[in-house]
């Protein structure tokens, strides 16, 4: 059988049944449904798109995988040299993984022997955002703040080496103030938090962040997992604010293989770079630098760039204010929009029991969680689906 992930299985709805998919468009025995949530964030071209198809086809006429222990290849050393050149300032060496989580606990770790490496074994602690999410391994779920950890905590007692604060500049600066000399790095998901209900901040707040981690010299590390390619509207974060770590996932290959990228700045690298092999990042992910995923984001980035993605996303972000625009009722705490992203959060979430079924019977596919009714498209909807995904959400508060 199947464990699914994050449900009870004993009162777990059946799931629906996809039997093909394309463009937008998921397909079930009885019917078509636009993907609103773009299988977790990542289907950013939509699906069986041809270029990214025959990529892999491609790919697989050569070879599917072989591991980077001692062997390289064309498509790793082609995505890593684009990536270098593609990603702002001299964020240019990248560690690749087979997960976001995998790629978030390579970032921590980096960040605690980047001190180590130099005898510093005093920096050990972690500061993170409250609301935050990371992945769901160990190290991940403890930066994160996340209710799923709680039976952690239960169990263990209190978390000492990681400080949470809420996204405002003065709980910033305190928590510098008073921990900064045993702190290796402070993550964030920069702009918008996701998985932690698509809570949106202010830049101010990653630039004294920036300037606070030079001036106590801890390194900043982007989660750009759910951020990047142009989630938020910006290409990436990284392009306002530049962290010294970048973590990319999800959108990395489109979506169509799992992958993922830790991508450290020069400085970082050179932390590591030694006549002594102590030194060294002892990591290997079996499957990190596939190149079926390495051939997939080739393309992936290829087409973000040549078919100007940035205003797709822009034209996202409009019609979407357009839409939502005057719309309001008293269930609902907030609508949040941010580029590719818009949340309904509602006050109680008992608002949103049946939605889902509510919207399949629509057409659209959404996974609604807590409070939060959210779309996050892939980018090649068309005005008409997209509308389509809004009047449904507020359709469901006119019943
Ligand atoms: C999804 C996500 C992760 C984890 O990525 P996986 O590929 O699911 O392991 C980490 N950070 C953020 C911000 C995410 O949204």
């Amino acid at each position: 059988m199947i464990w699914y992930p994050y449900q009870q299985m004993k009162t777990m709805k059946a799931p629906f049944q996809i039997v093909d998919a394309q463009g937008v468009y998921l397909r079930t025995p009885e019917r078509e449904m636009i993907d609103s949530v773009s299988s977790w964030w990542s289907v950013i071209h939509g699906y069986k798109h041809p270029t990214l198809t025959r990529a892999i086809q491609d790919q697989a006429g050569k070879f599917c995988h072989v591991m980077l222990g001692g062997l390289t290849h064309e498509p790793v050393q082609k995505l890593s040299a684009k990536l270098e050149q593609w990603l702002p300032g001299d964020l240019d060496c990248c560690f690749f993984s087979d997960s976001g989580s995998v790629a978030m606990e390579v970032s921590l770790k980096m960040a605690l022997q980047y001190y180590m490496n130099r005898g510093d074994k005093s920096r050990t602690k972690v500061l993170a955002l409250e609301h935050a999410y990371h992945g769901d391994t160990f190290k991940a779920m403890e930066v994160g703040d996340d209710e799923d950890y709680h039976f952690v905590l239960e169990a263990y007692g209190e978390k000492t080496d990681v400080i949470h604060i809420p996204t405002r500049i003065d709980a910033l600066e305190e928590a510098f103030a008073r921990c900064h000399e045993r702190l290796n790095s402070f993550i964030v998901e920069p702009l918008l938090q996701g998985a932690g209900g698509m809570r949106m901040y202010d830049i101010a707040f990653l630039k004294r962040a920036r300037e606070l981690c030079d001036q106590y010299d801890v390194l900043l590390i982007f989660d750009e997992v759910a951020t990047g390619f142009g989630r938020t509207g910006n290409r990436f974060v990284a392009d306002l604010v530049q962290p010294d770590i970048l973590v990319l996932g999800k959108a990395l290959t489109g979506g169509y293989i799992g992958h993922a990228a830790t991508v450290a700045s020069r400085r970082v690298f050179s932390g590591f770079y030694s006549d002594d092999p102590a030194k060294a990042l002892m990591h290997g992910p079996t499957f990190m630098g596939n190149a079926l995923a390495c051939a997939a984001a080739l393309e992936s980035i290829r087409l973000f760039e040549e078919e100007d993605y940035m205003s797709k996303i822009a034209r996202i972000e409009a019609i979407t204010r357009r839409e939502m625009a005057g719309f309001g009722d008293e269930r609902i705490k907030e609508v949040r929009i941010m580029g590719g992203c818009v949340c309904v959060e509602v006050k109680d979430p008992k608002v949103l029991e049946g939605y889902q079924q509510f919207a399949y019977e629509h057409g659209v596919f959404s996974r609604p969680f807590l409070s939060y009714m959210y779309a996050m498209v892939p980018y090649v909807i068309e005005e008409e689906e997209l509308v389509r995904v809004l009047d449904t959400m507020k359709a469901w508060f006119r019943r």
